[in-house]
């Protein structure tokens, strides 16, 4: 999924797309990557005849979003560095199939609705999302989510271990675990509070650059106040825009013996975003606004 320059001493020019597989959901749909800032960069394709050039941030970082016209298409990523040419193509197959649409439901129990503030030290689990072959999206640079979601998971179960012993986490290695499993550790423990931690990206034919921000997903109606202290004290420390709230039904959203909530810490791949969210500092702040966020929704003390 990350294709690098043809001189591999020399790995000025690295093409991640599409995020998560080379099968383009739509004929609107886009490149991002890493190259060296002071490079030329175009991206062409079969039907262009004219290459089409790309803005590159002062970090490296590029995203550019481009209409592709016919099924299959070949897409040219071009770099001029000192008047020598780099040519990076990658065959684009277009699925008409449409992204199945989430499906309302109000059968959620909400087992938990009226127990906020009624335990006192509660068993918090953290999941950082994906590992092993399942890497998420990716930054610009190529580096799977799944090791940025480790590093804030880690980050913040060592901060949780300050409140309580009973702390867990799903995964502490690049290692793959189905979704079925993360749901059943969190079960296996008497979960209180489950954190799933992630790396936003987006549909391959929206926009990388309209998209920022800290985003909090939910599903049982009586998390949603949790979430949103999440996301605003998460917002205000990091300084980090707020996405928004969103009712979703995922797997490790949707157990309601638990307070479930999955926190996207911003989007990796925005040029200048990820930039910022993948910096320690910066991991370290999201992580004090997850634990002011806990402490403001009384679910830590
Ligand atoms: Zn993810």
């Amino acid at each position: 999924m990350v294709m690098t320059g043809k001189t591999r001493q020399n790995q000025s020019l690295i093409w991640v797309y599409p995020p998560n597989n080379w099968h383009a959901n739509s004929n609107k749909t886009f490149v991002y990557g890493h190259a060296k800032p002071d490079s030329k960069l175009f991206v062409s394709s079969d039907e262009y005849l004219v290459p089409e050039r790309i803005k590159i941030f002062p970090n490296g970082n590029f995203a550019r979003s481009i209409k592709l016209p016919d099924l299959i298409n070949n897409i040219k990523l071009i770099q001029i560095t000192n008047g020598s040419k780099k040519i990076l193509t990658r065959k684009i197959i277009i699925n008409n199939r449409r992204i199945p649409g989430f499906k309302k439901s109000t059968s959620f129990k909400e087992s938990k609705k009226d127990k906020i503030g009624s335990f006192k030290t509660p068993v918090i689990v953290i999941d950082p999302g994906h590992g092993g072959e399942e890497h998420g999206t990716h930054s610009p640079k190529g580096i799977p989510e799944s090791h940025f979601n480790l590093q804030v998971a880690k980050l913040l179960l060592k901060e949780l271990k300050k409140y309580t012993e009973r702390v867990f986490i799903t995964r502490e290695k690049d290692k793959f675990l189905s979704l079925k499993e993360r749901v059943l550790f969190a079960k296996k423990k008497k979960c209180d509070i489950l954190i799933s931690i992630h790396h936003n990206a987006l549909p391959d034919s929206e926009d990388p650059l309209k998209h920022s921000g800290i985003g909090i997903y939910y599903t049982n109606n009586f998390v949603k106040p949790v979430g949103s202290c999440l996301l605003k004290a998460i917002s205000r420390e990091s300084n980090i825009r707020s996405y928004g709230i969103f009712k979703r039904n995922f797997a490790l959203t949707r157990p309601a013996f638990c307070y479930a909530v999955l926190i996207e810490c911003g989007f990796l791949i925005h040029p200048l975003e990820s930039e910022y969210i993948t910096r320690t500092e910066t991991q370290k702040k999201i992580v004090s606004g997850i634990i002011k966020g806990l402490k403001a929704s009384k679910l830590l003390r």
